[in-house]
């Protein structure tokens, strides 16, 4: 099972992970980070597939994924 992990506080709401995500399992989320940024997160932790597309396309390297 793949967990994607992003550092909300750092991420400034670009858009790529979301746009390239195969499964369309991510979004905007609807509170701002401490930098007044809506962040990117996961809609449904078991739908990742762990493939990674979101990790690769990150400009800022916000994203991390744990595969058990
Ligand atoms: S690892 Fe793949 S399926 Fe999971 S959130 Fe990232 S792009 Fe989407
Ligand atoms: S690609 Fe990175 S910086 Fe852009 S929205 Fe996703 S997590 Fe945030």
């Amino acid at each position: 099972m793949a967990e994607v992990r992003i550092n909300r506080q750092r991420c400034k709401s670009c858009r790529l992970c979301i746009v390239w995500c195969p499964k369309k399992n991510l979004k905007i989320d609807e509170t701002l980070n401490d930098a007044g940024v809506f962040p990117a997160v996961v809609i449904d932790a078991a739908s990742c597939t762990g493939c990674g597309m979101c990790f690769a396309m990150c400009p800022d390297s916000c994203i991390e994924i744990k595969i058990d």
